[in-house]
């Protein structure tokens, strides 16, 4: 439910409200606009439909959000969310350009491929310290240390870094060492980890799960919102398809369905959502034509030796060439690289 304040409401009307909603065991939301202040209540439908919160004073209206996410949706926030990562903002005019090595492997390698994003114009390094691998003999991720070089990266870049998470008990690590905390596919739905980076302010990219419908998508980022952490933006990276003949699907319709369904910036993985580098400058800038606020890419400096996804990564040279083509299709639609 939104209830839209008076603009001449006053802070002992405000105070009363938010009162009144927190005895009826209500949790009221706040945001405070230029001209009008909105109250976002969220909580027993059946509480809320019983209460004539309109008669309130300093209310004007009352209306109730019609879909099932409710802090995520844009009826609830007019205003595109925009994710400040430790100094680069997500979702803005600006695009976000995250990326790097599926996993990190040595810290040489690490620097050097830090240094060739942030030379192409990337905003953010990306790199998988913990990596959910579908065979436990696959390499999975150098743990701890892995972070450690994605920190000895940004220091020597000033980068900002995402990596993902894949056990709620090593949140603090997450918070001590990462700027983005990464959800990946396989966990869009694992509902203990969402609650936990909810918990925080920590920015938090939520990749969309394998075979998860849109809806299925957004409630996910309702368990982090719903929480508190307001800091998330949310990742196409290709659906489960019947087409074998690229590694997922990406579904381009989601861009524009989540933008106008959320507040949240949108960023698509055209790595992940094709598996073959040859695919995903092609995505990567129909991604941008499709109005994403930003691309998740991997780029690996030898690819043919990558311990993780060799085959969708790109050279450092590539990615070069692509920011510059993805310059003049930013520019035509209205955006900046
Ligand atoms: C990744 O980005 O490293 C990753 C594992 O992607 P996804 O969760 O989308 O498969
Ligand atoms: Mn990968």
């Amino acid at each position: 439910m939104i209830i839209v304040l008076k603009p001449e409401a006053t802070e002992r009307e405000i105070d009363h409200i938010v009162d009144r909603l927190r005895e009826l065991g209500l949790k009221p939301h706040i945001s405070k606009g230029e001209e009008r202040t909105i109250i976002g209540v969220i909580g027993d439908d059946r509480i809320l439909q019983n209460q004539p919160l309109a008669v309130l004073p300093g209310v004007e209206s009352v209306t109730p959000i019609l879909a099932p996410w409710k802090l995520v949706s844009r009826e609830f926030k007019k205003e595109q969310t925009i994710v400040d990562v430790s100094g680069v903002k997500v979702g803005g005019r600006k695009l976000a350009i995250m990326a790097g090595p599926c996993a990190v492997e040595k810290l040489e390698l690490t620097v050097s491929i830090a240094h060739e994003v942030k030379a192409g114009g990337g905003s953010i390094l990306r790199g998988g310290a913990y990596k959910p691998r579908t065979s436990p003999y696959a390499f999975q991720g150098l743990g701890r240390e892995g972070l450690d070089f994605l920190v000895e990266a940004k220091k020597q870049t000033g980068l900002p870094v995402v990596s993902e998470i894949l056990d709620p008990r090593d949140i603090e690590l997450f918070l001590e060492k990462a700027d983005i905390i990464q959800i990946g596919a396989r966990n869009m739905q694992n509902f203990e980890l969402l609650k936990e980076v909810g918990a925080y302010d920590k920015p938090v990219l939520l990749k969309r799960g394998l075979a998860a419908t849109i809806k299925e998508f957004l409630l996910s980022a309702e368990y982090i919102l719903s929480r508190g952490n307001r800091n998330v933006m949310l990742c196409e990276r290709g659906i489960r398809t019947f087409e074998t003949q690229y590694r997922n699907t990406l579904d381009l319709a989601a861009v524009p369905t989540l933008k106008e369904l959320s507040h949240l910036p949108v960023i698509v993985d055209p790595s992940h959502a094709t598996g073959k580098w040859t695919l995903v400058a092609p995505m990567a800038k129909a991604a941008v034509a499709a109005g994403a606020d930003g691309l998740l890419i991997e780029v690996h400096s030898n690819p043919e030796c990558a311990l993780c996804d060799g085959e969708e990564s790109i050279k450092p040279t590539k990615f070069k060439e692509l920011m510059l083509d993805l310059k003049k299709i930013a520019e035509a639609v209205g955006r900046e690289l």
